[in-house]
């Protein structure tokens, strides 16, 4: 790796691996966009070697990064200063340096947001209880999220059932755990249904939930956006019901980093998503 050049502005996003992040080809629409002279690259970097990379990140000539697997919770505890959002999952996905000191945040729940208000506005309005299926780390962000827009119950269902509950606990109420076998009867009463499992992505096994115990106004948000369209959202919309992507919270979780580095808050555009969708669906 290379310093940069004086003036240039420098990101990455660190992985092991990370060839296949789209973050590369969103920041740089976004840095010809706003005529920014800065760059972003890929930094492949093993376990044992993040801490030391992450410690030289300024003398590497950069302004900050992207965190992604299997990292975020290794640049949490490295971090010399962390926002609320990274405080409460423990988990960091963008790093930054200021006054000499590494911060850190997650934009993971602001991703999961801005993708709901841009592509089910005014969801707040109708929904107050939400099904999430999963009790991984998106699933987190997503309860974090949901809890700061005052959602009254958040049901989680998970394969391991003991995951969710210690997640459950963690947050208190309204996050409760249910049974598979009680999904029907809580999505009869839920305005979103939320898929955080990695059921449905390619080369997965397939989500199987049955919709139709859903009222017709709810919003179906499957975070999965390999392949584009998961069978989740299609059923979905064969039944007329609103439907958020997994591509709007990757996009969308990108904007506040870009903001941080580089000054400019950007837009999730019609044409960035085309962008993305494109590249993805080239990929196979
Ligand atoms: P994670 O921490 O590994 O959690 C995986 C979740 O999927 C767990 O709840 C797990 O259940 C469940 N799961 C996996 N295989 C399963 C199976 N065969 N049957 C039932 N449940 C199964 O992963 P994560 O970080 O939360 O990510 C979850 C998904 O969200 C991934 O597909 C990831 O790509 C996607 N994601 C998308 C975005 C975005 O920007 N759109 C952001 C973050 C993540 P157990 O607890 O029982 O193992």
């Amino acid at each position: 790796m290379t310093p940069s050049a004086p003036g240039n502005k420098k990101a990455c996003v660190i992985g092991w691996p990370v060839a296949h992040s789209r973050s590369p080809l969103i920041h740089r629409f976004w840095l010809d966009q706003h005529k920014i002279a800065g760059s972003y690259e890929l930094a492949a970097v093993a376990p044992s070697d993040f801490p030391v990379f992450v410690r030289e990140l300024g003398g590497r000539g950069f302004m900050g990064g992207n965190v992604t697997l299997p990292h975020k919770q290794t640049a949490f505890e490295l971090c010399d200063v962390t926002l609320a959002a990274a405080k409460r999952l423990k988990a960091v996905n963008t790093l930054w340096i200021e006054r000499g000191k590494l911060c850190g945040d997650n934009t993971d729940c602001a991703g999961f947001l801005g993708a709901l208000d841009q592509e089910a506005p005014g969801w707040e309005r109708t929904v107050g209880t939400v099904v999430v299926l999963g009790a991984g780390g998106a699933t987190r962000a997503i309860v974090y999220a949901l809890q700061l827009r005052g959602m009254k119950r958040i049901y989680l269902v998970n394969r391991t059932k003991g995951r969710a509950d210690e997640l459950a606990s963690d947050f208190g109420a309204p996050v409760e755990t249910v049974d598979f076998g009680d999904l029907p009867d809580v999505m009869a009463g839920a305005g979103l249904l939320v898929n955080a499992t990695s059921l449905g992505m390619r080369g997965q096994p397939p989500l199987t939930v049955d919709l139709a115990p859903l009222p017709p106004h709810a919003v179906v948000s499957d975070i999965v956006y390999v392949p584009l369209e998961t069978d989740l959202l299609r059923a979905a919309r064969a039944r007329g019901l609103k439907t958020v992507s997994g591509i709007g919270m990757l996009l969308h979780q990108a904007a506040p980093s870009f903001e941080r580095w580089f000054g400019r808050r950007p837009e999730v555009t019609a044409e960035l998503r085309s962008l993305v969708e494109t590249d993805i669906l080239a990929a196979g």
